[in-house]
């Protein structure tokens, strides 16, 4: 028996993204986003597997010091910043640079006792509404966080686009007047593009950018594959048949019998399914690549299986591999099956997935 579902991790095509985003950052440096398990590729061999980059980004403090115990030494920004004053001295132990969104966070840094001089991010609220000091804020907050004693080693300046994926959006020029309007005069570092904005048509000079899930292989956009953007895909979610049927015309195929043979059909039963983190609002119909070759999944996704439509298909047995998305199937395609976006398929594979570097 071949083995069932696992993550294979291109770690090649990895270092080839970094590679594209660099040439498109045009001298901007990296902060590669690794929040989220990496998007679901493995946090830990992600990072070791991107040496060059010139900062991580993470959302959660654990996240961050699971980095450091790997043996991380590169910065590593936490974007949501801390919220306890035991999270601040973890940061100031640990080397971490924080977002500062919230009065709250200077707050504690000014309570702070000890040497520690911290890299700052100062996050502006263009319109995003959700993290970050309003641009009539932000002039209080930076000399607040100026001020503080010891002096932070740098601060620098951040926002975040609401609508970078839509191109040439009214959205992202407010937002991008904004922020130019609050930072006028200073000459801090600053930082704008996700995968979207750094892909986008809008030219965002800024001195680092932030891309996430571009450095995976998946376009941010819904009008352009990956491939155009010569991004590969990393993760390749893959599993085997452990199952071949023959089911005749007018019989139906798993729960709610939703899936009917409309002719004497071929069904082959891969292990993979919700529990994996294959949505169980799969469309029918969905592809997926049975050695290499696309079919139709039949039926409602089950916990641990799905049927697939192999109909016709040359050699599917047990054993056959069967691809969920990545190579040869991109995640962005599967994820319009399910009325969502690559991003959420990425982070919803499940934790009894093993991750392999291929
Ligand atoms: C997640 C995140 C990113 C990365 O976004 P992608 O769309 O995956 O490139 C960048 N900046 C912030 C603040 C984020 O939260």
């Amino acid at each position: 028996m071949s083995r069932l579902i696992r993550a294979v991790i291109n770690t090649q095509a990895l270092r080839h993204n970094l590679r594209i985003i660099r040439q498109r950052a045009a001298g901007a440096r990296v902060m590669a986003v690794v929040k989220a398990n990496a998007y679901g590729h493995g946090l830990v061999a992600t990072a070791l597997a991107l040496p060059g980059v010139d900062a991580f980004a993470v959302a959660r403090l654990e996240e961050a010091l699971a980095l450091r115990a790997a043996g991380v030494m590169t910065p590593i920004v936490l974007l949501e910043g801390v919220f306890t004053a035991e999270q601040l001295q973890e940061s100031a132990r640990h080397g971490l640079e924080l977002v500062v969104h919230d009065a709250l966070q200077i707050e504690l840094l000014e309570r702070m006792s000890g040497a520690h001089r911290f890299v700052l991010w100062l996050k502006i609220d263009t319109g995003m509404n959700r993290l970050g000091f309003r641009p009539a804020q932000f002039a209080a907050a930076l000399a607040r966080v100026r001020s503080l004693r010891p002096a932070p080693l740098e601060v620098r300046l951040l926002t975040h686009l609401a609508c970078a994926d839509a191109r040439d959006n009214a959205m992202t020029q407010r937002q991008l007047a904004l922020f130019r309007d609050a930072i006028r005069g200073l000459t801090r570092p600053v930082s704008i593009a996700n995968s979207a904005g750094l892909f986008g048509t809008l030219p965002l000079q800024c001195d680092w950018v932030r891309p996430g899930l571009a450095l995976y292989g998946a376009s941010p956009f819904a009008d352009c594959d990956a491939a155009a953007l010569d991004l590969r895909p990393v993760m390749t979610l893959t599993s085997s048949v452990i199952a071949v049927r023959d089911v005749a015309r007018g019989e139906t195929v798993g729960y709610g019998a939703a899936w009917q043979a409309g002719r004497d059909s071929r069904i082959a039963i891969v292990a993979a399914g919700y529990g994996d983190g294959i949505p169980r609002n799969l469309a029918e119909g969905t592809p997926v690549l049975i050695n290499g070759q696309r079919a139709p999944l039949a039926g409602r996704v089950s916990m641990d299986m799905i049927g697939v439509d192999v109909t016709g298909l040359e050699q599917v047995q047990v054993g056959t591999p069967a691809v969920l998305w990545g190579e040869g199937l991109p995640v962005e395609e599967v994820a319009r099956h399910a009325g969502t976006i690559p991003y959420e398929l990425l982070c919803s594979v499940s934790q009894r997935v093993p991750i392999e570097l291929g």
